[in-house]
């Protein structure tokens, strides 16, 4: 090991900043946030540099680097573009035991700066030995997607009940073996899910108890509308958690792949009138797994609470006070527009958006036409195919005029995602000429328009074939 990681208190100790440009910029935020004392010397400095240094209680000197400015220092970082400078700092520094770090050389440093995840109190460092500090960032940026911000908030609530638990287990396995447990546990996940005191109840009944109820819970995952990149960083984390995997038929396979390998997987999926698992008998799966302390996970296509029944299966849960958590998802209207250059809402064309089922029921659909026909509104039918042209038929019976924009987005955000636009009175012709697969978002309304300028990367990929 070339560098041995140390952890440094810096509250009020001074250090000397050598440089005033950008990059000790960078340096000196980097420094007042650890609380350190700012010695900065250069000959010219930013501004915004010299403020920073005075506002944290530290001095700014315009001049010359000499050797006194060493004098009483805890750490030195020289970030200039003087290699003569830089090495007459290092070799000082190093004479006199003093911490140097000298930006970029690598060979003139005896501390190196890591890259950092900021979890306070809990921090990650990451370093390459100065060999490639772009390899320590990829590494960081892998890293904070799967940390939960939160977990700073854990290590706090752990270090508060410390001293008790202590008391507690005399055995140092014990408390390691409890620790274990609640910082993996349903304790743990209170507080990522924000709710710190029930947490401290949790975890004071815990300590009384001697133990952890394991017990099960359930996840209801909006895994979005297709493309995995598109799932929250709390979606992947806690389906990474799950003993049992539920997935719907909407869910990308390459979501559910994401789970434990060693997970259960049930496929519960609906497609249109053949009902794989009843609804009921999938709520009644929930609790029946959770009751045997699994953590389970049940994705959902977009977001649990858009059409996605997601009300009705935590209902059975919160009757049971089976503990749940619902991860919101991106829904097929957002991702659907997003991808296809339609904005849903635009200060020329639309000032509100409806989000509607067209779902037939007995060979109609039932919804307000005389509302959803006002002029400055997108209105996005979810599940709205096989009725689309009672849809145009009666959007344009209520006033909305015939050649209103329409676009019928196929498998949007998906390898597969194709988009038609036509009018209302033309929608159902054009459909026979460019036949879609479910399933299929539908968007009415003038901001439909805008697609010919914002999807200019679909044009691009065509005229790049066409070359
Ligand atoms: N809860 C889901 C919606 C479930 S209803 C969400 O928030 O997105 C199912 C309907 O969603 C489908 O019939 C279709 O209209 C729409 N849908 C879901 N994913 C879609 C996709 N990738 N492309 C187009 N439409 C989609």
């Amino acid at each position: 090991m070339e560098f041995l990681p140390l952890f440094t208190d810096l509250r009020n100790k001074p250090c000397l900043l050598i440089g005033g440009g950008q990059v000790a910029l960078r340096k000196a935020r980097l420094l007042c946030k650890a609380g350190a004392k700012l010695r900065l010397v250069a000959h010219d400095i930013l501004p915004e540099l010299s403020k920073l240094c005075l506002n944290a209680g530290g001095e700014c000197i315009r001049g010359e680097y000499g050797e006194h400015l060493l004098d009483d220092v805890f750490l030195v970082i020289a970030a200039t573009d003087d290699h003569d400078l830089n090495t007459r700092v290092s070799q000082a520094c190093h004479k006199r035991h003093i911490p140097v770090n000298v930006v970029d050389s690598p060979s003139l440093c005896s501390v190196i700066l890591p890259a950092i995840i900021d979890r306070s109190p809990l921090i990650i460092a990451i370093s390459s030995g100065g060999r490639s500090p772009v390899v320590a960032r990829l590494m960081r940026s892998r890293l904070e997607s799967s940390i939960p911000a939160a977990y700073g908030r854990l290590a706090n609530l752990a270090g508060q009940f410390r001293d008790k638990v202590k008391a507690r287990f005399d055995n140092i396995e014990d408390r390691r073996h409890f620790w274990e447990q609640t910082l993996q546990g349903p304790i743990a996940e209170m507080v990522f899910a924000g709710n710190e005191n029930a947490a401290a109840t949790m975890l004071g009944d815990a300590i009384k108890n001697g133990t952890v109820e394991p017990g099960g819970e359930v996840y209801l995952i909006g895994a979005g509308p297709g493309d995995p990149d598109l799932m929250t960083f709390k979606a992947l984390r806690l389906l990474q958690r799950a003993d049992v995997v539920l997935y719907d038929r909407l869910v990308a396979p390459a979501i559910v792949d994401m789970c434990r390998k060693d997970a259960e997987r049930i496929y519960v999926g609906k497609a249109r009138s053949d009902h794989a698992v009843p609804q009921q008998d999938i709520n009644m799966l929930l609790v029946k797994y959770a009751k045997e302390g699994k953590k389970v996970a049940r994705l959902k296509g977009g977001d649990p609470f858009i059409f996605g029944r997601g009300g009705e299966e935590i209902e059975l849960l919160a009757e049971e006070k089976i503990p749940f958590q619902v991860v919101p998802g991106i829904t097929a209207a957002a991702g659907c527009a997003s991808y296809a250059g339609i904005p849903l809402t635009h200060r020329d064309y639309a000032q509100s958006v409806r989000f509607v089922t067209g779902h037939l029921k007995d060979h109609s659909i039932n919804l307000p036409w005389d509302e959803l026909v006002r002029p400055a509104q997108t209105v996005v039918f979810y599940m709205g195919l096989v009725g689309l042209p009672t849809i145009c038929e009666k959007l344009m019976e209520f006033g909305r005029p015939a050649e209103t924009p329409i676009a019928v987005v196929q498998q949007g955000t998906t390898p597969n995602q194709k988009v038609v636009v036509a009018t209302l009175a033309t929608m159902v012709d054009t459909l026979k000429d460019e036949p879609v697969r479910a399933p299929t978002l539908i968007i009415v309304g003038e901001v439909v328009k805008l697609r010919e300028k914002l999807a200019w990367y679909e044009k691009y990929d065509l005229a790049s074939t066409a070359l």
